[in-house]
């Protein structure tokens, strides 16, 4: 059995030494979409394939969370341990946006416009023991 399993199947490719995130693309007009979805968004055509939509991107918007996630984000977080966090809006290759949890917490460390870089990180262990994965972006190693 697995270790480690991701929290919600078909949202990125892993384990992989560079995961990306996966989405969908249209058939007929290009239109990109994630989570994937089966019928365009768009123009409604039902023709659509599943695509690596790349694992990185830029920071378009952004805020820090400072009280615990809601449920369906449960975590093995308490009031006691729970640290803030980033959360922001990821502007992708394709032009997509995608909500993420960011690493980044602090205002000091965060600018609209930095170039993010996707990585999947342990969420919480289920009933069997397995780490349940899900994924975040961090600013990009300035090189
Ligand atoms: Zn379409």
């Amino acid at each position: 059995m697995a270790d480690q399993l991701p929290l919600h199947p078909g949202l990125f490719s892993w384990p992989s030494k560079r995961p990306e995130l996966l989405g969908s693309r249209c058939l007929e007009c290009g239109e990109h979409a994630f989570p994937s979805q089966d019928s365009c968004r768009a123009c409604g055509s039902e023709q659509t394939e599943i695509v690596g939509l790349g694992h990185s991107g830029t920071l378009w918007t952004w805020t820090v969370q400072s009280f615990m996630p809601k449920s369906p984000y449960l975590t093995d977080e308490t009031p006691e341990t729970f640290r803030p966090y980033g959360v922001g809006y990821v502007e992708l290759p394709c032009g997509l946006k995608v909500e993420s949890r960011l690493r980044e917490n602090s205002p000091d460390s965060l600018a609209i416009g930095l170039d993010m870089e996707l990585e999947i990180i342990p969420v919480r262990c289920n009933d069997e023991g397995t780490q349940l994965m899900t994924f975040q972006f961090c600013a990009a190693e300035v090189s």
